[in-house]
């Protein structure tokens, strides 16, 4: 069913404001949520405050057990899980299970690593300190925040949220407007495995809320939104030196090369840059390809893309845009492209159908179009003749964006992606990095800052500590106003001896 649905869910008064979260594919209400005030969330945090010492205490065995816990439970409520995820962003079921299948295995990876990745280590203690010992261990850093957008309602947050957990932070999440049920479902299935107390909650409501977290006086904020609403989470975190992760979103290219096996890569760029109906932060959206294979791979995208439908069934190979306003960023890109002499291969503006947009495959566009200057997020590519690989690098590092990236070549591949500006690339398949809970996810630019997933990602959540132990005096102690002459002496020569050469 065609729908257009309401630029911002409505607020319900019944006392407590609350507002209702709404199924993009038809306009019905999923559910109600507290729109939490100021005082709410300052409170949220106050409480996870003391939830937060219980649970660092409990070591890293205690809360692997525990979220261990949780993630069984999410398993078997896999299918409630879906059918919610599918319920508040519209996605079709196959991609709602993906997102539970790479939620499932990050939690696992992040509780089974937490001990090895964090816990206290010994470290060389050098030359000078050899009479030392010297040790590490990084330590949770409080009440994390944790603000999310609504494209990856679960994955995208819980990147964030199961990370600083296994770190052995308490969390006060706020989930986007549009999927605030999704958050209420983790954070609930969660306090049924750690009941005793608030140690992951969630408080729900519009723009104010989540300014509301980085005012709350939480250790950390982690957000993962756009770049303008991530610019001033920075900003009003500044006041209170309140640490900040930013993740934003990106304009992801895809490089085919000469060499490439081009009919896997027009399947990977139609899939990274359709599923979900586009709207993925490191979705492929532009596309540079080598001259000499060009007219063969937009001729396998055409085949391919123009079969996709979107729709409001399970099966649908894609589903709606779940935020209404974002139609609008989709059709004036691609009226930019076709303005500035760019031609619809696929689709074109009449692809346009809120809630839905049909694929549309643009070539021809003019590099200052903002169809490929700006993210679309929508399932749109642009796709572009290079004359070889090495232009595609130029062009690819051509913007303020650099989340991840694609490249296709059977023997250039890893010298291509070492030489592109971003967080993650993929070789010869898409998005593949995401899939990999070890691997760090994070851009730079306009794509932010700061890691989620894998070791780096567990220690965004976490302050180093570090401890030195005199074992025996030294023969030689620069550190003492008894050194004297002779002991400086001694110790310049070595130094000169073993790091002059
Ligand atoms: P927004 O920036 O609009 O919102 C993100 C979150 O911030 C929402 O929870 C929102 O609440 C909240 N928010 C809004 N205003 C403020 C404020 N002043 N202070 C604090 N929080 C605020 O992003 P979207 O939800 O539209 O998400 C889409 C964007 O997220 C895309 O740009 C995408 O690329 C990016 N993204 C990046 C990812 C990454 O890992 N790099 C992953 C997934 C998405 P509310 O919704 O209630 O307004």
């Amino acid at each position: 069913m065609t729908q257009t649905a309401p630029a911002q869910p409505p607020r319900v008064d019944d006392g407590q404001a609350r507002f209702a979260s709404l199924d993009p594919r038809t306009g019905e209400v999923v559910g109600h949520h507290v729109v939490h005030t100021e005082a709410d969330v300052h409170e949220a945090v106050r409480v996870a405050r003391s939830a937060a010492a219980f649970w660092s205490d409990l070591g890293f065995d205690g809360r692997k057990a525990r979220l261990d816990a949780w993630r069984r439970l999410l398993v078997k409520r896999l299918d409630e899980f879906q059918a919610l995820i599918s319920a508040e962003t519209g996605k079709s079921a196959d991609d709602a299970r993906t997102e539970v299948a790479l939620v499932i295995d990050h939690l696992h990876w992040a509780a089974k690593s937490a001990s090895k990745v964090l816990g206290k280590r010994k470290v060389s203690s050098g030359l000078l300190m050899y009479n030392h010992a010297a040790s590490l261990e990084y330590r949770p850093l409080g009440v994390v925040g944790v603000i999310g957008p609504w494209n990856y309602p679960a994955f995208t947050p819980m990147g964030s949220i199961a990370y600083a957990l296994a770190a052995g932070n308490a969390v006060v999440f706020k989930p986007s407007e549009y999927t605030p049920g999704v958050g209420e479902f983790l954070s609930a299935a969660f306090g049924e495995v750690v009941p005793e107390f608030p140690v992951f909650t969630v408080v729900t409501g519009f723009g104010e809320t989540g300014a509301a977290v980085c005012s709350s006086g939480v250790d950390k904020v982690a957000f993962t939104g756009s770049t303008v609403t991530g610019k001033k989470v920075m900003a009003a975190c500044a006041g209170s030196l309140t640490p900040v992760l930013v993740e934003c979103g990106g304009k992801d290219p895809l490089i085919v090369a000469e060499d490439a096996d081009v009919r896997s890569a027009a399947e990977s760029a139609v899939w990274g840059g359709i599923f979900n109906a586009g709207q993925t932060c490191a979705g492929v959206e532009r596309v540079y390809v080598a001259a000499a294979v060009y007219d063969e791979f937009v001729r396998l995208v055409t085949e391919r893309a123009s079969k996709l439908r979107p729709g409001g069934e399970p099966d649908a190979d894609f589903g709606p845009i779940t935020m209404p306003r974002q139609v609008d960023v989709i059709a004036s890109h691609v009226a930019d492209a076709l303005d500035r002499g760019g031609r619809a291969v696929v689709g074109g503006l009449e692809s346009v159908r809120p809630p839905y947009v049909e694929p549309i495959v643009l070539v021809d566009v003019p590099d200052e179009s903002t169809a490929v200057t700006e993210e679309t997020f929508g399932p749109t590519l642009v796709i572009r003749k290079v004359a070889d690989a090495d232009e595609a690098v130029r062009l690819a590092n051509s913007l303020r964006y650099g989340l991840g990236a694609t490249v296709f070549s059977r023997n250039r591949g890893e010298e291509l992606a070492a030489r592109l500006r971003c967080g993650m690339v993929s070789v010869n398949a898409v998005l593949a990095y995401a899939s990999v809970p070890g691997l760090p996810f994070g851009g730079v630019g306009d794509s932010g800052f700061g890691r989620i997933h894998g070791e780096d990602g567990l220690r965004e959540f976490t302050y180093a500590h570090a401890v030195t132990r005199k074992r025996f005096g030294a023969l030689l102690d620069p550190m003492t106003y008894d050194r004297g002459s002779r002991t400086m002496k001694h110790i310049i020569r070595l130094v000169r001896l073993l790091y002059g050469r």
